[in-house]
């Protein structure tokens, strides 16, 4: 049996661009439909049309063109504090253009479809780590778009109109250990970016968002991920949905936490650089601690992270910084 045809929506940005590299490596076809509007890519894996979610029209005529097996959605807006200053883009985006796909999908009559949902689902957990079975009470504009459309999915899902896998991501980080792809942000927010970009003297001083958290050092913890382990749990969950057809919800995530000071001590250990730091106040919508639960994709997919260390992430992304 030949490969499957994968269709990624948001192929040439920061996650888009690793998946699909490690799509094109394990033989699939690459298909991808990106704005270009939020990242500058370097080097694209697939055939890119550079279409807006937005046209619905032209992005029937791309799926009835191409006929993917698969349909990966990436393109969304990521920013919690933009979310925040311009709600109504985020759902126009994130859950407007999302439907306008989802609708396109049906009209093509394609129905296996992974979604990039976030962590920010969980708001503030009540239980830490989170599982896929906690409540879902986001605390900003983002987190909502993404409950939104999983509701969406659920319901198609069960009324047979979809098969679906929802990837809840943590804290997305690192680079392509080959130094080919990165993050290419146009305006990076991330922490890990803005400590490397610091080190490197493009910001005069790393900003710490609160330290009057109720965490060990005051500061906000996350799991963070390392975007090629990230990738190949996306050819996973891709290869489980093609054969079994069952829609299911994963968190992505290492099940460790590490707070914004620990990050900012690894990124000064990793660079050598001991750069400016300034402790301000909180920033809006963050939750004091967001850590996985991930036995689920563990079990499921038999998952198993091979960059599973904060140095090591911050290493192969301080490589590409450096190039870029
Ligand atoms: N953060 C920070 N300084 C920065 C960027 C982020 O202190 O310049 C903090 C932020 O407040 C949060 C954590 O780092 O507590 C992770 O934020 P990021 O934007 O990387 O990811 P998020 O968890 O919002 O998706």
């Amino acid at each position: 049996m030949s490969k499957a045809k994968v269709l990624l929506t948001g192929g040439a940005g920061y996650i888009g661009s690793h998946v699909a590299k490690l799509l094109t490596r394990n033989g699939y076809e690459v298909i991808i439909i990106d704005n270009l509007s939020s990242s500058n890519p370097r080097k694209i894996y697939g055939k890119l049309y550079k279409v807006d979610l937005k046209e619905e029209k032209s992005v029937l005529e791309i799926l009835r063109k191409e006929r993917p097996d698969i349909v990966l959605h990436f393109a969304a807006f990521i920013s919690v504090p933009e979310s925040l200053e311009k709600p109504f883009l985020y759902y126009e985006n994130n859950v407007g253009n999302t439907i306008k796909l989802l609708s396109a999908l049906r009209k093509a009559e394609i129905n296996n479809f992974l979604f990039s949902s976030s962590a920010a689902v969980y708001g503030i957990p009540d239980v830490v780590p989170v599982s896929e079975a906690a409540e879902l009470k986001p605390i900003n504009p983002y987190g909502e778009t993404k409950v939104m459309v999983e509701k969406i999915l659920r319901d198609m899902a069960k009324a047979q109109e979809i098969n679906y896998i929802s990837l809840r991501y943590f804290n997305v980080a690192g680079a392509d250990p080959e130094g080919e792809l990165g993050p290419t942000y146009k305006q990076p927010t991330h922490l890990i970016i803005r400590a490397l970009k610091t080190a490197k003297g493009e910001y005069p001083y790393l900003e710490i968002f609160g330290t009057d958290y109720p965490t060990p050092d005051g500061t906000c913890i996350r799991d963070y991920i390392h975007v090629m382990d990230l990738a190949e749990a996306h050819i996973l969950a891709m290869e489980y949905l093609l054969s079994t057809r069952e829609s299911l919800v994963l968190n992505c995530g290492y099940g460790k936490g590490f707070s914004v000071r620990e990050v900012v001590s690894t990124v000064k250990k990793v660079t050598g650089i001991d750069f400016k730091v300034v402790e301000t106040k909180r920033r809006a919508g963050d939750p004091p601690v967001l850590v996985a639960d991930n036995s689920k994709i563990k079990k499921i997919l038999k998952w198993e992270p091979k960059y599973d260390s904060l140095e090591t992430i911050i290493k192969n992304a301080w490589h590409w910084e450096l190039k870029q």
